[in-house]
């Protein structure tokens, strides 16, 4: 592996790390389809050893996070594996607004005994800091899904913690090029790298980051054992997609304040949530603890969920298609998922992709007034 100097900007990073320096080898990291290898030397099988194209994808990731990272089969199967640290009868503590994915994983834990869950508002700080103390494991998603509310991490993670908390930050939406939750003293990130760092909607897989080397070898014996490993073909396109993350995130995020700025002034919408807009709620919080606004937006249509669903088949451009974080612009609205039926009925959420702005515009505003009610 290369293991260049940390001094490179991320942007450099995601081009240059995770290769060979040898000569005569491959320039870019091959996909190996290997389980098992020739005993003598530190592999022999792939779901304990590891493979080098996992390897690559770690290396890339965990210089971005700040730490030593582990590359999993999901965002889902790395989540589970930072669940998998807790002692029977832990308190885990859960953000108000959560992907459901993880709010189901905790709550059928806790349906079986394993643990008690408790939920906070993202927003209220001091409650964060005083569950500190108390809680096993606290997790927080920031932005946050799908109402984009922005913790404040800083001062959540400085707070005094029960010996042996974990503090785990999902970072999916803010990407580690706009946030890096390590550097503000959180236990673990994670990567749902399904959505930005693959960047193309071709795989699954998830990456956890730590700078805590026994909880790294802990988290790592829960993938040996669950069988949680990333797909070779899957590592490759995450490595793939990730040496232009940079680029897509900068464009993707320039549409998305446009397209926000936009739809604030759009007749038939009632509300719209994006980290960079000074309406938002946590505004103030994005600007101090974010280094870019991300690229999803939610907005609430002036009109119902029958509303709302004609909007999603009217668009062409924009694809209505569930997922986040590829190059794609897609939209949702999240109401009709299972679990989400608490959201505003007629709330889309809108990922943003690398388009020409402007035909995005055409797109949504053509559907929004042609889906509109007479
Ligand atoms: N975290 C967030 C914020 C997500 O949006 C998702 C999936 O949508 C996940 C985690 C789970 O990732 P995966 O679908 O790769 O298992």
């Amino acid at each position: 592996m290369s293991n260049h100097p940390i001094h490179l900007k991320p942007e450099s990073w995601l081009v240059a790390a995770g290769r060979t320096i040898a000569s005569g080898e491959p320039l870019n990291v091959p996909p190996i389809p290997a389980s098992n290898f020739i005993i003598g030397q530190e592999r022999s099988y792939a779901r304990s050893d590891a493979t080098p194209t996992w390897e690559a994808l770690e290396e890339i990731v965990g210089g971005l996070e700040g730490g030593r990272a582990l590359a999993f089969a999901s965002g889902m199967a790395a989540v589970a594996a930072v669940f998998d640290q807790l002692p029977v009868g832990a308190h885990v503590v859960l953000p108000d607004d959560c992907y459901q994915g993880v709010v189901g994983l905790a709550m059928a834990g806790a349906t079986r005994g394993r643990w008690s869950v408790q939920r906070l508002p993202l927003t209220d700080t001091a409650a964060w800091q005083q569950a500190c103390a108390v809680a096993d494991l606290i997790w927080l998603e920031s932005p946050s899904n799908p109402l984009l509310t922005v913790a404040d991490l800083p001062a959540i993670c400085a707070a005094p913690r029960k010996a042996g908390a974990i503090i785990a930050v999902d970072n999916t939406f803010a990407t580690p090029l706009n946030q890096q939750p390590l550097e503000f003293g959180a236990t673990v990130a994670i990567q749902s790298a399904t959505k930005f760092i693959g960047g193309h909607s071709d795989l699954l897989a998830g990456v956890l980051t730590t700078r805590e080397e026994q909880l790294w070898q802990k988290l790592r014996q829960s993938r040996t054992l669950n069988g949680a490993t990333p797909g070779t073909l899957e590592a490759f396109l995450a490595i793939r997609g990730a040496r232009t993350l940079a680029l897509r995130l900068e464009r993707a995020q320039r549409n998305a304040l446009e397209l926000a700025q936009r739809l604030q002034s759009h007749p038939l919408v009632a509300n719209v949530r994006y980290p960079g807009l000074p309406s938002h709620p946590t505004y103030q919080v994005a600007r101090r603890v974010l280094k870019g606004f991300g690229t999803i937006i939610s907005f609430d249509l002036k009109g119902d969920a029958v509303f709302a669903d004609a909007v999603c088949r009217c668009v062409r451009l924009i694809r209505h298609a569930t997922s986040l974080g590829a190059v794609e612009t897609t939209m949702e609205r999240r109401a009709a998922v299972a679990g989400q039926e608490h959201l505003p009925p007629s709330l889309l959420r809108l990922s943003v992709g690398i388009e020409n702005v402007d035909d995005l515009w055409y797109d949504l505003d053509t559907a929004i007034r042609k889906a509109a009610p007479l």
